[in-house]
Formats: structure tokens, sequence, C-alpha cells
């Protein structure tokens, strides 16, 4: 019997795939002790876990602190996580006292997880709840101006505020080292290698073990006319031109609509509702996608995961950087079609087409199949029960900085080759030319020779295997 302390950001994305988890290493016999907030005390207390009531040690927001973490900024988020794992110091250093945990399941952004095991010294598993992403994966999110400017603007108060962890003996080498995935750091990833960008750039630390989901239910499409579901997720869910778009769009067209809108918008917002038509503050969104033909989500991991897990395509509609990354891989895959347009015509094409096209639910079947063939929960716990691990395969990433660190030192000789040599035969004048065109063209030409030395390396390596 072994002792598994979990911690775990207030957010329902972040908590439900360690749900199920929890559940299995209590049915083997194991010790849980979670540590999470009073939404989530229900469903934590049903997986046969001991709840620990954190709420205390939540700080008070101001509005602007309230709107921001809303957002969802980086900088408030990290700013939060930081003052939290500030305000919780005296009681985990007496809960890891008294407890002894022999594992930590800590979520990816859960500073306050991350940070004691490394002070304590103990075993250390991350459940990532989104794709892994490193600097490759990375490469799959496009934020929007704001969230740049949010991260470039706030990263000067992130670093003063990671200052005032280290006189209680916390370690940290900038926020990166604690939200980035790491070839070193053990990890469940609740995806597949195939769903996962850049899947084989990531060590044997890692575990892709599919969804974690608690129904084993199998995809139900049969009945009378289709059902398309709509959500935006638990947090960026206040929506209602959104919602009353799509009742627009959907209005006259045969089939049976649900929609989830969270509980901040009312049915009673969206007007008068049309037959066809069902508007609820929140359902059990399995059981609707087991037999929904369209869903339109915000792409948040989990619903893509459980759609998907349910082969059900989708309309992509996401809302911040990590979700366009989901989005942009689901429609590579070809489960979806990203919602260019949303405007109620926008969306009622883009579900038509998703209903006229097979090959849309062909992919998302696909990937159903794929997902229930991982290892699932039980991998999951079975990486957990034999933490630390150890990784003998070679690290792809570590391999491909040097290749990309060889070219680039070429790239910028040639360069400056051409720019003597032009200096000489011709004029100085034309050397500023050379010099921003050199410029312009790094990122796309480096990313090309990034792409194709991963192809190389991965290629390799598998020939060795
Ligand atoms: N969810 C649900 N019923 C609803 C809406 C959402 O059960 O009516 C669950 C959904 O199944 C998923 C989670 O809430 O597990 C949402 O997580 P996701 O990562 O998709 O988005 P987030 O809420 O974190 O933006």
């Amino acid at each position: 019997m072994k002792k598994i302390a979990f911690f775990c950001i207030p957010a329902h994305g972040h908590t439900n795939p360690m749900l199920p988890v929890a559940a299995e290493l209590v049915r083997r016999g194991h010790a849980v002790k979670f540590y999470s907030f009073g939404d989530f005390k229900t469903k934590i207390e049903a997986t046969g876990a001991e709840f620990v009531f954190c709420d205390g040690y939540l700080p008070k927001l101001s509005k602007e602190e309230e709107e921001g973490l809303k957002k969802v900024s980086t900088t408030e988020m990290s700013i939060q996580d930081i003052r939290i794992t500030l305000a919780m110091n005296d009681f985990l250093e007496e809960e890891f006292r008294s407890f002894k945990p022999d594992v930590v399941y800590t979520d990816s952004v859960c500073f306050w997880g991350k940070l004691n095991a490394w002070k304590f010294n103990v075993p250390m598993v991350v459940s990532t709840s989104t794709f892994a992403f490193n600097q490759l994966s990375s490469k799959y999110m496009k934020n929007s101006p704001a969230e740049m400017a949010d991260m470039i603007f706030g990263l000067p108060r992130i670093s003063k505020e990671l200052k005032t962890l280290e006189p209680y003996g916390y370690k940290v080498n900038g926020v990166l080292s604690l939200v980035q995935s790491d070839n070193h750091t053990d990890s469940v990833v609740y995806t597949s290698k195939y769903f996962q960008p850049y899947a084989e750039s990531f060590s044997d630390h890692y575990a892709f073990v599919g969804p974690s989901v608690f129904s084993e239910a199998k995809p139900e499409k049969k009945k009378e006319r289709p059902l398309v579901y709509i959500s935006m997720g638990t947090v960026i869910n206040d929506r209602p031109d959104f919602y009353q778009k799509c009742i627009q769009a959907l209005k006259a067209m045969d089939a049976d609509v649900i929609i989830s809108c969270g509980n901040t918008v009312k049915k009673e917002d969206l007007g008068e509702l049309p037959e066809n038509i069902q508007v609820y503050p929140y359902v059990n969104q399995l059981e609707v996608l087991q037999k929904a033909d369209v869903f339109i989500t915000h792409c948040g991991m989990n619903s893509v995961s459980e759609s998907l897990f349910m082969a059900t395509p989708m309309v992509l509609y996401p809302q911040t950087g990590e979700q366009q990354a989901v989005a942009v891989r689901t429609a590579e895959i070809g489960a979806g079609v990203l919602l260019k347009d949303d405007s109620a015509a926008g969306i009622q094409k883009a579900v038509e087409e998703i209903l006229h096209s097979a090959e849309y639910a062909t992919a998302a079947e696909k990937c159903s199949e794929d997902f229930r063939a991982c290892g699932g929960v039980s991998a999951a716990v079975d990486f957990i029960e034999n933490a630390p691990h150890t990784s003998n395969g070679e690290d792809v990433v570590a391999k491909l900085n040097q290749a990309n660190g060889k070219f680039q030192f070429f790239y910028w000789m040639l360069v400056i080759a051409v720019i003597t040599l032009i200096s000489i035969f011709l004029k100085w004048k034309f050397v500023w030319v050379i010099g921003v065109a050199a410029g312009i063209l790094s990122t796309p030409v480096m990313n090309f020779v990034q792409k194709k030395n991963y192809e190389a390396i991965v290629s390799k390596k598998k020939s060795t295997e």
C-alpha cells in the first residue's frame, strides 16, 4: 500500500481526468489524499479518496484579478498559483511531515503540488490535462496579440512574485520550468501518441494513456434525426451571443440540439426556444456525446478528448492559444472543421458540412478506436505505482537542439560570408538589405530545418528500436 497526495488547481477541466485515477488507486488499496476545493468535494469523495478542504488558502481577489482569471490570463494565473503556494506553506509542511506521501500526483500547472514535491524530495508524477507542450508541440499554440502582451508584460510581475517563494525553501528557475513539459519529469498525459503532436519528442518519462473517463460505454449513434451538442466548457462560457447565433443557425434544421450554457448565462436570457433546442446549465457530457453527431466546442482538451472517445466529429471554436492547439490538431486528423465565420450562417454551414461528409465521422471513429486501445486509467495507475521512472531512450529534444544549433551556426556564418563578399565586390549600402532579409528568413528556415531534423532523428530512432 502506498500513500499518494493529489494536488490540483480549482478547475473542472484539470480535476476531472484525475478522478478516475484516484478511484482506481483507492480500489487497488492505496491511501489517497486529494488536496482540493469545495466545488469539487462531492466528486472527489465519490472516488473514495480523502478530500482535503483547501478553500481557506485561496487569496481574496481584487476585481481586476478576478477579471484576469476569468480571461484565463497566464500572468494572473501564475501569480495566484504563487500566492496560494505561500498561503499553504505551513499547512503543507505539516501535511508532508505527518502524511509522508510516497508519491505526489500533481496537475501540471499546480505550483504548490510541484514545489512541495521538490522541497520534500518526494517522487512526483505530473498529471497533464492538455497536450504535453515542449518547444515543438507548443508551435501548435497560436496565442492572440492580447495573450502575447499578457505574457510579455506579465513576466516582470511573475519574476518578482516568484522571489517571495525563496525564503520558504522553494527553488525555482523561472516560471517556464514550472509549467513546461520536460523530458526528465514523470508525466501522465490523457491522450494517445497518435493525437499528441510531436509525440516522439517525449521520453520514456511520459505515459500517454488516452482519455481518463469513468465511462466504458461505446458510441451509439442510431436515432431518428441527428443530434448537435454545444458547450463552451466550464471556464469561459459566458457567451449568450454565441448561443443565440447557434439557436438562429439550427432552429430550422431537422436535428435535435442540446446546449450546455454554464451557470452564468440563464436559459431565459436566450429568448424563446424552438421545439428542437434544449438548454441546460450542465449536462452529463459523455452521455450526450455518446449519441451526438456534431459537437460545437470551445476545444478544451477534455471536451475534445471526450468527443473523440465517443467518435463525435466537431465544429472547432477555440478561444485561447491552448485551445487553438487542440483545434488545429483535431482538424489535422480530419475529425473537425475550424469555425472561421462565427455568424449564424457560418455555424449552419459548418454543422451541415460535418453532417453531410462522412469522412469527419470516420476520422473521429479512428481516433476513438486508438484511444480505446491505450492503457487508460489502469496504465496511469501502474505508472504512478512504479514512480520514479528511469529513461533509457534517447532524448530527442536534446539531439534536436544539437542539430539545430549546428545549422544556426552555419546559417549565420553563410550570411556573414555573403555580407563580406557583397561589401568587397559591390557596395556597403547593400549590406543592410542582406542583414534584414536573413533576419526575416531565419524563422521560417529554422522551422523547416527543425521539422526535417526531427523527422530524421525520429526515423533513425525507430530503425534502431
Ligand atoms: N462538462 C460536463 N458537462 C457540461 C460541461 C462540461 O460534464 O455541461 C465537463 C466536460 O465533460 C469536461 C469538462 O467539464 O470534462 C470541461 O473541460 P475542458 O477541458 O473541455 O474545458 P474547460 O472547462 O477547462 O475550459
